[in-house]
């Protein structure tokens, strides 16, 4: 057994104020030990990752939260969101996994909630093959525009459904969940395709009025309650409005309803209507962005309420309590940041919470079907494939000394992790400024909360005095030579390339030495453009976008050309394409899509059509590259050149990490560096895989 380190405070010295989130509350048959409430999330490993889904919840129970939920658990097999990878109650094939992950809830204290979905409308059921039901025909609701309509469900499909929801009711119980929540919110769930006039167009006695349209909800939970509401908690995960205007389910109806069936579950949840909207990044929302949608609702019920906002501040998080707003703090996001937070504020460390920066990279890894990963906490889903831990480690393997050179997002990541293993470190930083490009970032349009990424690292740092920490250090070979490190990590970070190159453009293109072009790092550095700008996005996250924002803010005209079909393409895996792309047309930026770049002139560039290969001319004064970057490497190979000279100097090890190694988005950095303190002095593996992973069962 590894010793380990890390893990503060102990004693509890909570702050008086914050005694409030830790009242116990009653939850219908069962009571929740405080009121922080982990709601369900996705993590991109789902069924195909029980034990490291299970796992990732296991260190929530540790972190303090009275009730953590599952994802979304589909609850039958005529409906399922593949490629989406989530969690099934389809038989017994599944209890295994969802009992798995109950007990690791269970381990210490926190109720076990399970939300069970039914898509319907919004499942295109591409690996089950059944035809998908809904209220009323429709064709499948996702951005994926699949081929598929769903077929109106008559009174025997209903009957079935309700069926089918008493099994899932029973398997739940039986897996030891405690709470079961129906899904409701976001668009995903029949429920809401029933209460929405929109999409529920049925004259029956379940379409119509409100009253018709909630019986679906009412019947469901009433069945819940017979079936297995002695032992368990009914839930119900509801929209706080549709979005759609007066044709949808509007935050009035949702009053209207909660009034009508006021006792009717044990527990509401409110979340947003679309999952955009309920999720939506720092740069667009800020922390508690539904309490006008919220407010008022839990006077309607004398049932507890539940609600989110990415809440991260205890005294915003009292606030929300007592003003009556809702008796849980819901968090998805804030508890994958820092699944310790409830246990932080107990314990009187506030200062060591790990702030969620809002930047929905953890959202990326479902939208993409991998392992969730998270900016700031890069165990999330690493915690039983390597082990990992977001506040522990292994105690360090020698008293070997280790100089860390950069201070971005990789390098204090590795010299935090690093001294909490109790090694001897020294970060060497060039400029004045800790933080990298996040410190460079954080000073955009929107992009405030980034700064967090620092802001805790560099507090962690603050308190180790084995991390001595040294700015305006721009170190060369022949400093780290002459220092007799042991070992040395090199996160020396990249630079945005000027020359165009990135994925339309792989070689160089003509470039015509009298346009001004300005990269990110110009501008990140204070230097502006003057005129008509052309910004051209040949990266397709954020940036390009942000600076289009900053250069309108500037009073510069901004002609933003891309060769992907749509602004900012890869944010749609963070939610927040279609709202940078609204947000663009609305402050007059100029949008070409499909277009590449061709070549650079005096007064202009050349446009060429993606599809048709048709040129065309846009006027300009002045470029904005915001193409790809390279690494800034040459310190590691000066080094490598004298690796011969290495044991000479009492270096055993030289790597570069982050952004130097290969340029990604800053949770790969921060990914780079802990990754780096991890296997430090760790024995070689060869080539066995550095992860366990589970590899299907096979069946005859
Ligand atoms: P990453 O995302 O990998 O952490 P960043 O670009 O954010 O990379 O950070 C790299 C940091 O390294 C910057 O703060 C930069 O000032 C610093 N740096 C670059 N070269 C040197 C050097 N030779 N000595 C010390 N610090 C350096
Ligand atoms: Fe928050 Fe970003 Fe981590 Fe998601 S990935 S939990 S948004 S910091």
């Amino acid at each position: 057994m590894q010793s380990e380190t890390g893990m503060g405070g102990g004693v509890s010295a909570r702050d008086p104020r914050y005694d409030i989130l830790f009242e116990p509350v009653k939850i219908g048959p069962v009571t929740a030990k405080n009121r922080f409430y982990q709601v369900p999330h996705c993590n991109g490993g789902g069924y195909r990752d029980p034990s490291a889904a299970a796992e990732m919840r296991r260190v929530k129970s540790e972190g303090g939260w009275g009730v953590i939920f599952t994802e979304q658990v589909e609850i039958h097999h005529t409906s399922e969101i593949t490629p989406f990878i989530e969690l099934r109650i389809w038989d017994e094939d599944d209890m295994p996994g969802l009992a798995k992950m109950a007990d690791a809830i269970h381990s210490n204290g926190a109720l076990a909630g399970i939300e069970l979905a039914y898509c319907g409308a919004n499942g295109s059921n591409l690996y089950t093959r059944e035809v998908p039901l809904a209220p009323s025909h429709t064709p499948i609701l996702t951005f994926t525009s699949d081929p598929v309509q769903a077929r109106a469900m008559d009174r025997q499909d209903i009957r079935n459904l309700r069926h089918w929801h008493k099994l899932a009711y029973r398997r739940a119980k039986r897996a030891g969940y405690d709470i079961l929540c129906l899904y409701g919110a976001h668009g995903f769930g029949v429920i809401q395709h029933f209460l929405s006039p929109r999409t529920n167009q049925r004259t029956d006695e379940y379409g119509g009025s409100l009253e018709n349209r909630s019986r679906l909800l009412k019947e469901l939970i009433s069945d819940a309650r017979d079936e297995v509401g002695d032992s368990c908690a009914i839930a119900v995960r509801l929209s706080l409005d549709e979005l759609a205007g007066e044709q949808g389910f509007t935050n009035a109806q949702l009053r209207d309803m909660v009034a009508m069936y006021a006792e009717l579950p044990d527990i509401w949840d409110f979340a947003h209507g679309t999952w955009e909207a309920c999720s939506g990044t720092s740069r667009f929302k800020p922390e508690g962005a539904q309490e006008d949608l919220i407010r008022g609702l839990k006077q309607l019920t004398p049932r507890p309420v539940v609600g989110v906002g990415r809440f991260t501040s205890a005294d915003m998080m009292v606030r929300q309590v007592k003003q009556g707003l809702m008796d849980f703090i819901g968090a998805a996001r804030p508890s994958i940041a820092d699944p310790f937070l409830p246990r932080k504020i107990d314990e009187g460390r506030i200062e060591d919470i790990r702030e969620c920066i809002g930047c929905n990279i953890c959202v990326t890894g479902d939208m993409t079907m991998s392992l969730s990963r998270c900016t700031q906490n890069s165990s999330f889903m690493e915690e039983w494939r390597k082990g990992w831990h977001p506040e522990k480690i292994r105690a360090k393997s020698s008293e070997a000394k280790v100089l860390v050179v950069g201070a971005g997002p990789s390098g204090l990541s590795a010299a935090h992790k690093a001294g909490l293993r109790g090694y001897e470190v020294a970060l060497a930083e060039a400029s004045t400024e800790l933080g990298g490009r996040v410190t460079r970032e954080a000073k955009l349009p929107g992009l405030n909360a980034w700064g967090r990424v620092r802001d805790y690292r560099q507090g962690q740092i603050a308190k180790m005095t084995n991390v001595s920490v040294y700015r305006d250090s721009q170190l060369s070979a022949d400093d780290i030579l002459g220092f007799g490190f042991e070992h040395v990590a090199i996160a020396t970070g990249a630079t945005w390339r000027r020359d165009g190159i990135a994925r339309y453009n792989l070689l160089p293109i003509a470039l015509d030495r009298s346009m001004p072009i300005f990269t990110p790092d110009d501008l990140m550095a204070g230097k502006r453009p003057t005129g008509h700008v052309v910004v051209y996005d040949d990266d397709h996250f954020y940036m390009g976008s942000v600076l289009a924002e900053l250069l309108v803010q500037n009073g510069n005209r901004v002609t933003y050309l891309t060769p992907s079909a749509k602004v900012a393409e890869w944010s749609y895996n963070t939610l927040e394409q279609g709202t940078i792309q609204a947000r663009l047309l609305d402050i007059g930026v100029e949008i070409r899509v499909t277009r590449g770049l061709g070549s650079v002139e005096a007064g202009g560039v050349t446009g060429i059509c993606t599809y048709t290969g048709r040129r065309e001319v846009h006027a300009c004064d002045a470029v904005v590259m915001v193409t790809s970057r390279l690494p800034d490497d040459q310190l590691y190979l000066d080094l490598k050149a004298r690796e011969a000279e290495w044991a000479d100097h009492g270096i055993a090890s030289v790597k570069v990490i982050g952004d130097a190694n290969a340029p990604a988005a800053i949770a790969w950095a921060t990914y780079a560096g802990h990754r780096y303190a991890e296997e430090l002095e760790q024995p070689e593996i060869g080539d066995a895989l550095p992860f366990r992973r589970e590899v299907a069962g096979l069946k005859t």
